[in-house]
């Protein structure tokens, strides 16, 4: 189409399509792209859970994977732009469970691999932001279906190989949760696109929803494959371009799911993987005039140091705009037990909201206040059933409890469990508290009991399968719930256990800031896209509610377009005239 027909066209059909998101019609490198249609995506299901039965289709398919990636040592590069790098700087991805056995290695990075990440990204920002929805939406949705079906044993089987997670914990995880983000998002961006203001008789007014200027950087942790893909993807569906650094020990299957995207259609330099240490990530993004936004998960500390480093550099002049700061930080989640509560309810509450992934979900139980009147018999129960769970590999589908994610890890909760060994600590061990590093890294599903509510181990985020409990009299349940709420500067999960209606209402109320997922008669984990939105506040993060249409909005900068169709000319209102 000619330019200047292209531009009659325009201004022509505007008033027409004015009910339509102004993104419909875009003047790109002189050329027009049309929107013919209001492209809308439902709400879609849920990715049902398969449960690998015996001799179920899947388990015999995830063995195979599981036999084939065990065989392989992995070479993983670097991808920039349309370029797979590799440096020679190798780092070996192992299971957590096995560490002797290799699975591959990947190439690390430096402070110079990021700058060319973000150079890639802005390179391809302008066509990527141009780009039509559904074009854009479709991308995510093939990825979702190849991550459903052709890549689901190798998505699950990384995840279980290399961040050692049981065939039940990787199919809720990297099948189903990555799967519901990708469609659950294109879902939400749709609805956010159809948000418009009203106009006035003889106006026009309508949002457009821009992509942030410049790139945004997404930072994920090592304990979900879902995380790890959702921040990147969550920024690039609006629009926006990224650089991704997951945490080493999430890599292997990081890897894959960049490789589903790049298999979906996803054009290069829209997201750029790199495997850099902190220090170099921060020296190139931080100080970059085009750094948008940070897309995070993780530890506290971290983030907070981030908040710091971009507060000092927004005081320098460096951004071009505010950067977007969003992060889903630590937990010390808690389970509460009123005087009324069913045992079995809250002994099952804690024995998987605790040990399931060896208590490394940011959402897992790690401080139990257990009402004086149940105590004998929770402990008791308790005991028996973490006694039933046997620990082991990942490819051995007996075990429920596997390794915890790397040797520091490991120190750091054998640390505190040998501190509480001890008989000054005002605490002891009432399950578990073994841990052996021989083979893998195992720490035993250990249960602390204190006397002291304000027990290190009540307070702080441990990471790991170890729970705290303290009893508490039972007709002291109000003044429970103030130290349920004082005890640490998180707020991210927690649960009452409860059949007294009027107990549910007082926790419910009483701990509303005190946990930005909280569950009545369930254990605090296990959230579901669509279902329970999820993030925290406090020390927890920016509660943004990752797998909501609250998330995304983060991602978006709008703009506001009014148009005038009878443009007054004159300045003079009625209230000047004298009579
Ligand atoms: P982490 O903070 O150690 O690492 C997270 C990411 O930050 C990794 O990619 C890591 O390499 C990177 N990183 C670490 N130091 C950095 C630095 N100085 N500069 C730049 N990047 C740096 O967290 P982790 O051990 O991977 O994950 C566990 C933590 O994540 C826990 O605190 C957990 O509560 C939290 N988490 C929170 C949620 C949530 O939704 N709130 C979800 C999952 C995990």
């Amino acid at each position: 189409m000619s330019n200047w027909l292209s531009k009659i066209l325009v201004v022509t059909l505007q008033p027409v399509y004015s009910c339509i998101p102004s993104y419909n019609i875009i003047l790109h490198h002189q050329t027009i792209i049309m929107q013919y249609g209001d492209f809308y995506y439902p709400i879609p299901a849920n990715e049902p859970v398969l449960n690998y039965g015996p001799n179920s289709p899947e388990k015999l398919a995830l063995k195979k994977a599981l036999k084939e990636l065990k065989a392989e040592v992995r070479d993983v590069p670097m991808y920039i732009g349309g370029e797979e790098i590799r440096t020679g700087k190798k780092e070996a991805i192992r299971p957590p469970h096995e560490h002797k056995h290799l699975l591959g290695n990947f190439h690390t990075g430096d402070a110079s691999h990021v700058t060319a990440a973000i150079n890639a990204a802005l390179a391809a920002k302008n066509k990527w932001a141009n780009l039509s929805w559904e074009n854009r939406a479709n991308i995510f949705l093939k990825a979702a279906d190849l991550l459903a079906t052709k890549y689901r044993p190798y998505i699950v089987g990384t995840t279980m190989l290399g961040q050692s997670k049981n065939p039940y914990q990787a199919e809720i995880d990297a099948a189903c949760e990555l799967i519901d983000f990708l469609r659950f998002n294109v879902h939400f961006l749709s609805d956010i696109y159809r948000q418009q203001p009203i106009s006035s008789p003889g106006i026009n007014n309508r949002l457009e929803y821009r992509p942030l200027e410049g790139f945004v950087l997404a930072v994920s942790p090592f304990n979900f494959t879902a995380i790890g893909g959702n921040l990147p993807a969550s920024a690039a569906m609006c629009g926006n371009v990224v650089v991704w650094k997951p945490a080493y020990t999430q890599v292997y299957s990081a890897q894959l799911f960049m490789r589903i995207l790049k298999e979906a259609g996803l054009p290069d330099g829209v997201i750029n993987l790199v495997y850099v240490d902190g220090p170099a990530l921060g020296e190139a993004c931080f100080k970059h005039r085009e750094f948008a936004g940070v897309h995070f998960t993780g530890s506290t500390a971290v983030f907070n140091q981030f908040w710091k480093i971009i507060g000092e550099n927004i005081a320098l002049g460096t951004y071009r705009a505010y950067p977007r700061i969003v992060g889903e930080t630590g937990g010390k989640d808690f389970i509460l037990a009123h005087k009324s509560a069913d045992v079995d309810v809250v002994v099952t509450a804690i024995a998987r909201g605790a040990f399931e992934y060896q208590g490394q979900k940011c959402s897992a139980a790690s401080r139990a206040y257990i009402p004086s009147n149940l105590a004998v018999e929770v402990k008791k129960k308790l005991i028996a059933t973490l006694k039933t769970m046997k620990m082991g590999t990942t490819e051995d589908f007996t075990n429920f409890i596997n390794a915890v994610i790397d040797e520091r890890s490991f120190n750091k909760l054998e640390g505190y469990i040998n501190a509480a060994k001890k008989k000054s600590s005002g605490a002891k061990i009432i399950a578990g508290g073994n841990c052996d590093k021989s083979k893998g890294y195992f720490i035993e599903p250990t249960v602390i009991e204190t006397t002291d509510p304000k027990y290190v181990t009540m307070c702080e985020e441990l990471f790991g399968p170890v729970l705290t409990l303290y009893v508490y009299d039972e007709n002291e349940f109000e003044a429970t719930l103030k130290l349920v709420d004082e005890t640490s500067p998180y707020a991210l999960t927690g649960a009452i256990i409860a059949t007294d209606r009027y107990a549910v209402e007082l926790a419910t109320n009483s701990l509303r800031n005190s946990a930005g997922n909280f569950y009545i008669n369930d254990k605090p984990t296990g959230a579901v896209v669509g279902q329970q939105p999820f993030g925290g506040a406090r020390g927890s993060g920016t509660n943004d509610k990752a797998g909501s249409i609250l998330n995304l909005y983060r991602w978006l900068s709008a703009r506001t377009i009014k148009e005038t169709f009878m443009p007054v000319t004159d300045y003079k209102y009625p209230f000047l005239q004298q009579s």
